[in-house]
C-alpha cells in the first residue's frame, strides 16, 4: 500500500513522496531500491530512473542531512588528479551534469569561481595534473610566484613556488545540490522515502530489505550508497576496509566591507605544502571564508561522534590563516562544522557488485574527494546493473580495497 503526502526537501519545493507504511507487512515493490540519499545514492537513483526503471530511493535521515558526508555547505570541483586520467575525465564529465542540474534553479548549485592549487615545489602530482588536463582539452593555467603575487595580493605567497588555476571549475553547493537532485528525481517519477534499512540478509541473491519499522522492501536490484555507514550494513564485506575520519571545517568572517576574500576576487584554493594540504573557498554566498585541513583526523563513528571542533585544530587553523591570508588575521569565527570522510585504503572510490549478490551494487568511499564525481559514480553504478556481464573497473573494485591505510589519491 502506497500513501502519498506533501513534504519539503531542504526547504525547497513540495513534492509527493511515499509515506511510511509501518503498520502494514505488505512487501513494497520497485525495480531497484537505492539505500542512501547522499550524493552517490541520489545520482545513482537518477541515472537508473533514466533507464526506465521504477526506482525507490530511501534514507534513514533524509537527502544530504546534517551528519551525512554530503551534508556540508560547499565542495570543490576540480579535474587536476595527478596522472589519473580517469578521475580527470570523470570530474569534467560530471561537471556538465552538475551544470545541467543547476540550470533553471532559483539558487545556483555551481559557482564558477575557479580552483587554484599551489605548491611549495615541483612535483609529479602537479605536473601530472597540468599535463593530463591539457591533454583532455581542459584549461589549466600555470602561475609563477611573481604572477600569483600580482593577481592575488591578498594572499601571502611565502614558501610557494607556483600555482595551477582551473578556471572552469569551482564550488558545488553540496547540500542544496543533493536536495535539488532528489526533488527532480521525484518530479520525474522516482520515489523517495525516509526509512532505516537493517543490515541485509540473502542467499544466492538479495530478494528484499527490512526496515527498522518492520516493513519489507522487495526489488529486483539493490544499490547501497550508505557513505560512512556502509561498514555497519556490511560488516563482513566492507568492515575494516572503510576508514571513517573526523574532519573539521572553519568559516571566518572577513573584515566589514572587504571584498578581497569573496567572489570573484578569490578562487577556491588548495595549498600543498610538504605532506600537508589545506584548502578552502572564498566567502561563498556571504557564509564566511572557509578553511579546512585535508589531512585525516581521528577515526570516528558517524552515529555517536559529537560535532565539536577540537580547540587545538582551531588554534592550528587560525595560525595558518593569519600567515597565508594576513587580512584575516584575528578574524572571528562565523561557524564551524564537523563532518567525516569515508576513506578507502588509498582514496579510490568503490563502485562494485556485492561479492555474493550479483543484483546488488555497493557504492561509496568518497575519501574526501568524491562529491564532484557524483554523476559519474551514478553512471558507473547503473552500468553494473544494466550490463550484468560487465566487469567493474579495477580502480573502483572491492578487490583493490585493503585494510591498511596508505592514501595516494587526493
Ligand atoms: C568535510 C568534507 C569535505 C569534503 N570536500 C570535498 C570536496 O571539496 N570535493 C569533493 O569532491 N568531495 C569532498 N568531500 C567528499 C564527499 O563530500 C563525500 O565523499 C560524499 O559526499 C559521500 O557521499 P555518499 O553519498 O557516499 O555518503 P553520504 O552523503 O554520507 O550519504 C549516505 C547516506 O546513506 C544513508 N544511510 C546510511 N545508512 C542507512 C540505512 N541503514 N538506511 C537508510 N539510509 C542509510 C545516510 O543517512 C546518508 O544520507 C568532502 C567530504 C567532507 C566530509
Amino acid at each position: 500500500m502506497k500513501v502519498t503526502k506533501r513534504f519539503v526537501l531542504g526547504g525547497m519545493a513540495a513534492l509527493p513522496v511515499a509515506a511510511s507504511c509501518a503498520t502494514t507487512a505488505t512487501p513494497r515493490t520497485a525495480d531497484t531500491v537505492v539505500v542512501g540519499a547522499g550524493v552517490f545514492g541520489a545520482w545513482t537513483a537518477e541515472m537508473l530512473r533514466r533507464t526506465g526503471r521504477k526506482v525507490e530511493l530511501v534514507d534513514a535521515w533524509g537527502p544530504a542531512h546534517a551528519r551525512a558526508s554530503s551534508g556540508g555547505e560547499s565542495r570543490l570541483t576540480r579535474a587536476g588528479y595527478g596522472t589519473s586520467r580517469r578521475y580527470s575525465e570523470m570530474a569534467a564529465g560530471s561537471l556538465e551534469d552538475w551544470k545541467r542540474l543547476s540550470r533553471d534553479q532559483d539558487l545556483p548549485l555551481f559557482h564558477n569561481v575557479g580552483v587554484l592549487a599551489f605548491y611549495d615545489q615541483e612535483n609529479e602530482y602537479a605536473a601530472g595534473s597540468h599535463e593530463t588536463m591539457l591533454a583532455l582539452n581542459l584549461r589549466s593555467e600555470r602561475y609563477e610566484v611573481e604572477q600569483l603575487r600580482t593577481r592575488w595580493p591578498q594572499i601571502d605567497w611565502t614558501g610557494v613556488k607556483f600555482g595551477l588555476l582551473e578556471p572552469d571549475f569551482g564550488a558545488l553547493m553540496a547540500r542544496r545540490s543533493v536536495s535539488t537532485l532528489v526533488e527532480q528525481f521525484v518530479r520525474n517519477g522516482g520515489t523517495y522515502r525516509k526509512a532505516a534499512i537493517l543490515p541485509p540478509k540473502g542467499g544466492d541473491r538479495l530478494e528484499a530489505l527490512q526496515t527498522e519499522d518492520g516493513e519489507t522492501l522487495q526489488a529486483g536490484e539493490f544499490v547501497f550508497a550508505c557513505g560512512p555507514w556502509l561498514s555497519k550494513l556490511f560488516p563482513e564485506v566492507i568492515g575494516a576496509r572503510l576508514f571513517v575520519t573526523k574532519q573539521e571545517i572553519f568559516f571566518f568572517r572577513p573584515p566589514a566591507g572587504d571584498a578581497r576574500f569573496g567572489m570573484p576576487a578569490m578562487p577556491g584554493w588548495i595549498d600543498f605544502f610538504g605532506d600537508n594540504v589545506m584548502y578552502g573557498f572564498p566567502d561563498l554566498e556571504n557564509r564566511g571564508f572557509k578553511v579546512a585541513n585535508d589531512n585525516h583526523g581521528d577515526i570516528v563513528d558517524p552515529d555517536t561522534n559529537d560535532r565539536l571542533v577540537e580547540p587545538a585544530s582551531l588554534a592550528q587553523v587560525r595560525n595558518y590563516v593569519g600567515r597565508r591570508f594576513p587580512g584575516l588575521k584575528d578574524a572571528p569565527l562565523s561557524e564551524t562544522r564537523v563532518c567525516q570522510y569515508e576513506n578507502s585504503s588509498n582514496g579510490d572510490l568503490l563502485i562494485d557488485r556485492h561479492p555474493q549478490w550479483a543484483n546488488t551494487v555497493l557504492v561509496g568511499m568518497g575519501s574526501g574527494h568524491g562529491f564532484k564525481h557524483g554523476p559519474g559514480v551514478g553512471k558507473a553504478a547503473a552500468r553494473l546493473l544494466e550490463s550484468p556481464s560487465a566487469a567493474p573497473e579495477a580502480l573502483f573494485s572491492l578487490a583493490t580495497k585493503s585494510e591498511t591505510q596508505a592514501r595516494s589519491v587526493h
